[in-house]
């Protein structure tokens, strides 16, 4: 099979208007940023509200394992699918940082022949809403320091300033640094840290943000250090939220691209899917709700993660309710899963894995079946898609398919990265019908629920441990930000996202296990509460073959080694 930049270069794009008026926007509406890429202004989303809902269709996937398990494929190739029974769709997907298109080999915007096109726009800048991102989360910084410097009433603990600065570039030898060397000319001298620009709270601004005025509101709550006597210093007392603000005026317009098939893709934000809830915009999501017949957009990591944030903090914020959601599923995640191979990511894989082996995908699907219950929980109907590999067996695919049966799952097998969206539209013809399905969404826990409550309900229901073991300083912070006034907010669980417990070596669907609380911190602005449970990177690293690499520019301007 040719490369996912190979593939994407052959695409027959069209202009971007074109695409426009797909989602049900009259020409000149959408602001061109080159043929191929525009932004749409938020009197859009007022323009689209006459028209019809959508049938809104969350993508998540079973735990994932370092080999990828196609949820943004999926999301890509189901999209496409609609066409091909003769519906329309919409895609929304987060932004993907550059770091790891730098760091890590691997497409972040499909493959194969479910791709987001121009695939070298979406992998780098875009359309800099992500430099903006950094930009506004750095002058932030940049005036906490000022501050300290100026000494001009502001009564901010240095010890206690909890806002670091970003870039979006893997960079560990960023993640500790020292700042204000060099003499009182140049600074306070204190330790502080970098983080890769996904991981920034403005980021997840952004992507839960309604509208300009919620924009301006979200940014004035960061909370980014305390005072001695213990008060959040937020950046309205800094007076920056408004200037903040500015500088992300064009970035809050979602980005409009299309697929290879030409289905309308709206490519907006990119937050963490640990620390934050790793979901694209709402923005994107109240334009797209009203651009066809089906919106379907992507939720990070599995669905005890992207999908359960989606639902309590996503939907919380957005009012907005989903009809249906994909659960993606591999042979090989499930064959891993079983815990009888380990793979190492970019190497082949062992020889074991590529035997015929039901008996081992078996031997994984506790994982699937926790993974449907965890949908299950919030009133939405789950369909596996069987996210279909060169080199599964069909007796491999039938065991998932009985698996997904059996739990009363829709099911569908997908080829749509070999076959573009007509490999997708079984997978369709199911989540239509699931959709059809009188909704019953409920959020897990109520917002009233006293913050460790929430923490405790999410562990026990979705990741299935027996109960949380908060540190003392934990149950500390809890009661003071309840004090404070946050304890109404939801809760994003930072936790690894290799397993559904807190330890990413244990596979399937771990039992017997308690989680541990190690440290609860406040994105007051984005609005949850985020608790540590496990060591969570916020800056990675380069390997020892970045895929920096392999890249180069020719003379006539072409990227080569994009994927
Ligand atoms: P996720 O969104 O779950 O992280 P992606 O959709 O980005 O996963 O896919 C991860 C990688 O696996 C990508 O490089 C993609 O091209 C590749 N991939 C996904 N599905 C298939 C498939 N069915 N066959 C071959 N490669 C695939
Ligand atoms: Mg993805």
């Amino acid at each position: 099979m040719p490369s996912d930049l190979e593939i994407a270069r052959q695409a027959f794009l069209k202009p971007i208007d074109d695409i426009a008026a797909r989602l049900g926007l009259p020409p000149g509406v959408v602001e061109p940023y080159g043929h191929h890429v525009g932004k749409i202004p938020l009197e859009a989303i007022e323009q689209l509200a006459e028209r019809p809902r959508a049938r809104y269709v969350v993508v998540s996937a079973i735990t994932p394992t370092p080999l990828g398990e196609g949820k943004t494929t999926t999301s890509v190739g189901l999209a496409q699918g609609f066409h091909h029974i003769g519906r329309t769709a919409t895609v929304a997907l987060r932004q993907p940082s550059m770091g790891p298109t730098l760091g890590i080999k691997g497409g972040a915007a499909g493959g194969g022949w479910s791709q987001v096109v121009p695939m070298e726009r979406i992998n780098l800048h875009l359309t800099g809403d992500i430099h903006a991102v950094t930009a506004a989360h750095n002058l932030l910084a940049a005036v906490v320091d000022n501050h300290l410097i100026q000494r001009d009433g502001v009564p901010m603990d240095p010890a206690r300033v909890a806002w670091r600065r970003v870039v979006d570039i893997n960079d560990r030898a960023l993640r500790n640094v020292v700042i204000g060397l060099g003499g009182p000319e140049n600074g306070i001298p204190r330790e502080t840290g970098f983080e890769i620009t996904a991981a920034s709270e403005v980021m997840a601004i952004l992507a839960l943000a309604d509208s300009l005025e919620d924009l301006r509101r979200r940014l004035g709550r960061i909370v980014v250090a305390w005072t001695r006597d213990g008060e959040p210093v937020t950046a309205d007392d800094l007076k920056v939220a408004g200037a903040m603000a500015v500088m992300l005026k064009e970035a809050i317009k979602p980005n409009l691209m299309q697929t290879l098939e030409n289905t309308p893709a709206l490519i907006h934000a990119g937050p963490f899917g640990n620390i934050a809830h790793g979901n694209s915009s709402i923005l994107a999501d109240r334009i797209g709700i009203h651009g066809g017949d089906f919106l379907v957009t992507e939720a990070g990591f599995g669905a005890d993660m992207g999908a359960e944030r989606f639902f309590n903090i996503k939907c919380r914020a957005s009012g907005m309710t989903p009809d249906a959601a994909v659960l993606v599923a591999t042979v090989r995640g499930l064959k891993l899963h079983s815990g009888r191979h380990r793979v190492v990511a970019g190497r082949p894989l062992p020889s074991g894995m590529l035997r015929e082996s039901p008996e081992d995908v078996a031997a994984g699907a506790d994982n699937l079946r926790k993974q449907i219950e965890n949908i299950r929980l919030h009133g939405v109907s789950p369909v596996v898609a069987i996210n279909a590999f060169p080199g599964d067996y069909p007796s491999e695919h039938a065991v998932i398919r009985e698996v997904a049966e059996a739990m009363g799952a829709r099911v569908a097998v997908c080829t749509h990265v070999r076959d573009g969206g007509a490999g997708a539209a079984e997978l369709a013809e199911a989540v239509a019908e699931a959709a059809e399905e009188p909704g019953d969404f409920r959020f897990l826990y109520a917002a009233g629920t006293p913050l460790e409550g929430k923490i405790e309900c999410i562990a026990r229901e979705v990741y299935g441990a027996d109960g949380i073991d908060p540190s003392a300083l934990a149950r500390r912070q809890l009661k003071e930000f309840t004090a404070q006034g946050y304890g109404e907010l939801p809760v994003c669980i930072a936790k690894t996202h290799l397993s559904l417990s807190s330890d990413p070596a244990l596979r399937g669907a771990p039992r017997g296990w308690r989680m541990p609380v190690r440290e609860v911190r406040l994105s007051a602005g984005a609005g949850f509460v985020y608790a540590l449970c496990g060591d969570i990177r916020t800056m990675p690293g380069l390997g020892a073959q970045p895929a920096a690499a392999a890249m180069d520019l020719d003379a006539e301007g072409r990227i080569h080694g994009l994927f």
